[in-house]
Order: structure tokens, then C-alpha cells, then sequence
């Protein structure tokens, strides 16, 4: 069964209720956790999805480029990283319009969207037809269970296609622990045992593709220490950072992955 490796490519202080007005002030270290990445996905011959924040692509041409040349995926993660429940359809457009002029600088186009903290719910449903307007052919932002920040409960939890929008849409695999929906990737893939966290993966697999993700800043266990964050943001921040990498070269191991356009294309052949 083919999965689908996914990174949200973004640094260590954007998605933590940072306001963009402030990134100046903190240190890029992106790179850092990226050159593990691709060295993992290359020793394993695995092409990812990268899921780009506007901002990096900005200040790191590089970085896309390489990822380009290596045969990797570049989908849209936003400029500003904003849930997009606290933007309204106007707004979310010209971050969308802004992002796409970036990527026209490296000669290609987008297909694919996630929101960031996968927050395309009830209340932001309307990002879909805006998605659609801009010619994306599929959205992978769902949670289908309850994060507590977001998330759709009972949502389906299979690729398939929104009539509605004519959209194809990928929700990140999330399971159910007692009464919490983890999801496959960023802080669950640290705070479970890697055992117990494949396990749930096997499970998945006997129906669907799993939707794994990470971020760079989690193999970047020497990133400043933010002791201002409230306990809820710092706590699954910095929970278990050292052990990403190892985990990663693991799962890359145990598991078949692609990029998520590839598995998009199975579903329509
Ligand atoms: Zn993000």
C-alpha cells in the first residue's frame, strides 16, 4: 500500500502564534531540519509532497528549487499561516493570488492546498470554492475528527471528490485514542511509542493509503526554547524533538511512500 509522505515546509516560530509583523526578529533555521529530510527521502528514493508556506518561498528560493530538482511536489501552505477560520474569503484570496506569483518564479504550478492546522472546517468551508476558483485540484487540510482547534467529527476519512466544488480532498489519517483523534504526523508522531504509532498505520492501511506528515523545525531539536508559549503550544512543540530523525529513517523503512499528486492520479486512472 503506497502512502503519501507530506511536510508542512515552515520554520520553528511560525506556527506557533507568532504574528508574522514578528518573524523578522527570530532565527531561520529551516535548512537545518530540511537537509535531514531529503537526505532521508533520498536514501529511500521516496518524492514527498512539501506543503510550502509563502513566507519560506520568499526568503528561501533555494530551498524550493532544490526540492524541485529533486523531484519533489510543491503544494500551497498560505503566506501567513493563519487559521482560516480568522480570515475571511477576501483575504484568503490574495493569500492564495501572492503565493501563486511566488511560484511562478520556479515554472510551475500548484495542485495541491493544506490549510494551516488543518483548519478547513464548518466555518471555513468556503476556502474550498475559493481553491476551486484558482484552478487547485485537490485540498488536503481536512481533520476528520475533533483537534480541538479544528476538525470535522464523523467526516470521511478516504480520498474522494467534492462534487460541490469539483475538488478532490484528502483528509490527514487521524485515529482514535480514548476519546482524542491523533493524526498521523507532527507532535503524535513524537509523544506515542513509534510501535504503537505504526501499528496504527498497519490498521490503516488495510483499507486506505495513510496521510503521514512533519515539519522540518521537529528535526531541529536546538531551536530556541520559547518559555513565553502557553503550556498547550509549548508542551507538544517541544516534546521528543531528538527522536524525529530516527523515527523518520524508521517509518521510510517500514512503509511505501509517494508524493500525494501520485496518489491523487491512482484515484482518477
Ligand atoms: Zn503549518
Amino acid at each position: 500500500m503506497l502512502n503519501a509522505f507530506t511536510v508542512d515546509l515552515e520554520d520553528w516560530y511560525h506556527g506557533i502564534g507568532i504574528p508574522e509583523s514578528d518573524w523578522h526578529l527570530y532565527e531561520r533555521r529551516i535548512r537545518i531540519g530540511v537537509d535531514k529530510i531529503l537526505n532521508i527521502l533520498s536514501k529511500h528514493k521516496v518524492k514527498a509532497t512539501f506543503f510550502v508556506l509563502g513566507k519560506v518561498m520568499e526568503e528561501h528560493p533555494d530551498i524550493i528549487r532544490e526540492l524541485i530538482r529533486e523531484g519533489h511536489e510543491i503544494g500551497c501552505h498560505t503566506y501567513s499561516h493563519t487559521e482560516l477560520f480568522n480570515l475571511n474569503r477576501e483575504n484568503f484570496d490574495h493569500e492564495i493570488s501572492k503565493c501563486m506569483e511566488l511560484l511562478k518564479n520556479f515554472g510551475i504550478m500548484y495542485s495541491g492546498f493544506r490549510a494551516p492546522y488543518f483548519s478547513i472546517d464548518k466555518r471555513s468551508w468556503w476556502a474550498l470554492e475559493v481553491l476551486q476558483k484558482h484552478g487547485f485540484l485537490y485540498d488536503a487540510s481536512i481533520y476528520p475528527g475533533d483537534s480541538k482547534r479544528t476538525g470535522i467529527p464523523g467526516y470521511r476519512k478516504d480520498i474522494h471528490l467534492i462534487e460541490e466544488f469539483k475538488l478532490w480532498e484528502v483528509p490527514i489519517t487521524t485515529f482514535k485514542i480514548l476519546n482524542f483523534d491523533f493524526a498521523l504526523g507532527g507532535a503524535f508522531f513524537r509523544i506515542l511509542p513509534y510501535h504503537y504509532f505504526a501499528g496504527k498505520l498497519k490498521q490503516v492501511n488495510k483499507n486506505r493509503p495513510g496521510i503521514f506528515y512533519v515539519h522540518p523545525w521537529e528535526l531541529d531539536e536546538k531551536h530556541p526554547y520559547l518559555s513565553s508559549l502557553s503550556a498547550r503550544r509549548r508542551i507538544p512543540h517541544y516534546f521528543n524533538l531528538g527522536k524525529t530523525e530516527k523515527r523518520l529513517q524508521q517509518i521510510v523503512q517500514d512503509f511505501e511512500f509517494c508524493k500525494l499528486e501520485d496518489l491523487i492520479k491512482n484515484k482518477q486512472s
